[in-house]
Order: C-alpha cells, then structure tokens, then sequence
C-alpha cells in the first residue's frame, strides 16, 4: 500500500480525503491529536444544536407536551432506524434503548427463556467483561439450568454444539481488534440450531457490517464509540425481522407494553422491536445521539474503512521502525483485513507510555495489564494527524518520558 512520506505529503492527502468535510462537523481543540474514538467519539456541532433544541425548546417551553409535539416517544424506533443502515439492518429491525450491558442482559434471557432443551450459551473467554459478567449473571438467576461456556478464541466453533442455543461473541475484540469472521461463525452456529448475539460495541460506525444478509439473529452495539453519540449515549440492539414476534422479554417494563397507555395490569409484548423498550429513556442523551447521526449523514463505509486501514497501515510502518530496545511490539493483527479500526501496542510501561503521549496532547488509551490503544476514526482524524503521533511517540521514547512519570493510576485509564 502507497503511504503518505512526509508531511507535506500528509497534508496534500488530506486535501484529497474524500472524508475531509466530515472534519468539520467536529469540535476538536487545536493541536490536539485524538486516538481515542473506539473509546468515547468526539463531540459535533450538531449534538450541541439537538441537546440545545431538546432542553430549552422542548423541555423548557413545550413540557409534557413534547412527548407527542417533538416525537420524543417515537425516538427509539426513529434513533434504530437511522443506525440501520450503518449495520446492514431494516429500519425496524434495530432500537435504541438503554446501554450495551442491559441490552446484552434483554437479548440474553430473552433467548434463554426460548431456549427449549438446549442449555449452553457458547462465548470467547477474555470476551469484555461485561459480556462474561451478564451471562455468568444470567446463569445464576436461572439457578444453573443455563450453562456459560468460555472457551479461547481458536476453540469456539469447535464447543458450539446441539447443546447451545446462543453463541456470544465481540465482532471486534476490545484489545487487540482481532475481528472474528461474523458470517462465518453465524453460519456455523446455525448448522447446529444455536443463535449468534454479535455485540458490535467496536464495530459499528468502523467498518462495514452486513447484519441481515448474514443472517444474524442477534445483536448489540455502543453509541458513544464510533459513533459520537455522547459519554453513556443509548445503546442499540437488533433483532432479525423473522425472529420478532417469538421473542418475549425478561425485562418487560411498561414502555414495551403493546398499549402502554392503557395502563393495564397483564403485559402484552409489543409489536417488533418496541417490546425490547423497557422503561422511560433519557431523553437529553437521545437528543445528543440524534444530532451525532445527523452529522454522519449518509456515510459510505467502504470510504471509512479504506481510510482507517491507511491510517492504521501508516502507524504500523512508524512502529515497526522504532528501534529494538524500545520494547514495543503489535498487540493487533498485522493483516488489516483481521482488524477493526484500533491499534493496540504492549509495552511493559504501557500506562506511563499512555499518559507520556497524553501529555503531548495524542490521546490514546491504556487497558490492563500492558496494551496502550490507538484508535482511527476516518471522519475526524486526518494523515497529518498520523504524522504527528509518530513524531511524538519518537519523542516521548527517545527523551525516556514515559520513565519518568509516578505509576500511579487513575479510576479511568
Ligand atoms: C465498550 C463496550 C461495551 C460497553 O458497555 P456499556 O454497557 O456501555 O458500559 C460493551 N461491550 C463491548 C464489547 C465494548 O467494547
């Protein structure tokens, strides 16, 4: 792959980015180069304007009345049906509600009450935690008669058996980006009989995603990611259109009542995917989101992800042509084509490394025990940007910066 050699020719590139416009949709301090994207997006001007609009406008003069006037209880079904098309969904059959962890817990038990005989769930031991804590969860409330099986990556499809009934898995993994072949496994899983919940926390908004035409039963994502969405933005899930109708939730709360406003005292599963709403969402945070997908537009994904491997592709060759002794080494798959949009490194001094580059303004991320991640997002980050988080890591290695920080570490790394 041709890469930019200068940064000159960083700068002439990204006069050329197809993605350029998007920049400007972004607020982004000067000078400031941001690594993290995987991990919280960056704020636009029209999540601004939407938060704006919800609160004064909506809250402050129209109340109660907004619930209709301003469509705030449609904005679940409105929210999932703008995601859609980023994850290769129908418009009804994605909803925003709630966070990934409770959206994981939904889609789980809900599986788990369908599951007939069956009584495995199948998933990737070092999975994130929260996808192993919620089922090992889900296991004890049934009392044991739903069995978690963690096994190693290069072990899953072999332990997805006429046992499981769901299999549960990361499209890209947290840490090291590796990127589990979705309509592969899918397949697989359901020449047994089991279903598949993709938890597409780090792919969405990254890379293309095909969710229909693979025939996936289930999914989750984050919002705050890729996305821009907001801290703690609603998460969304995905029920395949054929599967709706026979899935009753564990969590039914009244907001996923057929007639919610008849108040009545026997749940009645709602139509689709509005069973999955559960109680009433936080709207200021809905409002964030709406206007952080507005900005996206109609993205083209292909574009995004092409831009994200040459990104990537250009951080590689930089790290690759540190010296030795430095002790850095890829944590991620070399081949792009098996990695999502982040760069993880290990370093024994990761978190020192981490907050060494933080304080030359390259914001990146620290995971434990050892992983310092980079993340790209194609929309804001430009190859300049690139150049200049080499230039700095150089720096921050060759002046030893990263030895001389206290290893005290903060809540949040
Ligand atoms: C970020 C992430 C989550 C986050 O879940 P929350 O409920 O939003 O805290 C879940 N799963 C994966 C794979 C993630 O990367």
């Amino acid at each position: 792959m041709r890469l930019p050699l200068s940064r000159a020719e960083c700068e002439q590139w990204d006069l050329t980015d197809p993605l350029a416009a998007y920049r400007k949709e972004f607020r982004l301090r000067p000078g400031l180069v941001y690594l993290d994207g995987n991990s919280l997006g960056a704020l636009t001007n029209r999540a601004v304007e939407h938060v704006r609009a919800m609160v004064e406008d909506q809250w402050g003069n129209d109340l109660i009345g907004s619930w209709n006037r301003h469509g705030w209880f449609d904005l679940p079904n409105r929210l999932g049906a703008a995601i859609a098309p980023l994850i290769g969904a129908s418009a009804d059959e994605v909803l925003v509600a709630d966070s990934t962890s409770i959206n994981l817990f939904k889609l789980a038990s809900a599986a788990a009450m369908a599951r007939g005989k069956r009584r495995r769930i199948v998933t990737e031991s070092g999975n994130f935690p929260t996808d192993l804590y919620v089922l090992q969860g889900l296991a004890q409330l049934t009392g044991g008669a739903v069995e978690v099986v963690e096994v190693p990556r290069e072990k899953v499809l072999k332990a997805i058996d006429e046992s499981t009934f769901l299999v549960v898995l990361t499209h890209v993994h947290y840490r090291t980006a590796e990127l589990f072949d979705l309509e592969g496994v899918t397949t697989r899983a359901h020449a047994v009989g089991a279903r598949v919940l993709w938890d597409l926390s780090h792919s969405a908004g990254a890379l293309p995603i095909a969710l229909t035409q693979s025939r996936v039963d289930y999914a989750v994502g984050c919002t705050y990611k890729y996305l821009n969405g907001g801290p703690g933005s609603p998460a969304f899930l995905y029920v395949r259109q054929d599967l709706q109708q026979s899935l009753r939730p564990a969590l039914s709360g009244w907001m996923g009542h057929a007639a919610p406003f008849e108040f009545t005292d026997d749940y009645r599963p709602g139509e689709g995917m509005a069973r999955h709403r559960c109680g009433t969402p936080s709207l200021v945070a809905f409002a964030a989101l709406e206007g952080a997908l507005k900005a996206l537009g109609k993205l083209d994904l292909t574009v995004v992800r092409e831009k994200s491997i040459a990104l990537m592709e250009m951080f590689i060759r930089g790290v690759e042509a540190l010296p030795a002794d430095y002790g850095v080494s890829l944590a991620s798959p070399r081949e792009a084509s098996r990695r999502g949009s982040h760069v993880a490194l290990t370093h024994p001094r990761a978190y020192e490394l981490v907050q060494a580059l933080i304080g030359h303004d390259v914001v990146g991320d620290f995971r434990a025990p050892d992983v310092a991640r980079f993340g790209f997002t194609p929309l804001y980050l430009r190859y300049v940007d690139v150049w200049t988080a080499l230039e700095r890591l150089r720096e921050v290695f060759s002046g030893g910066l990263h030895c001389q920080l206290p290893p005290r570490r903060s809540a949040v790394t």
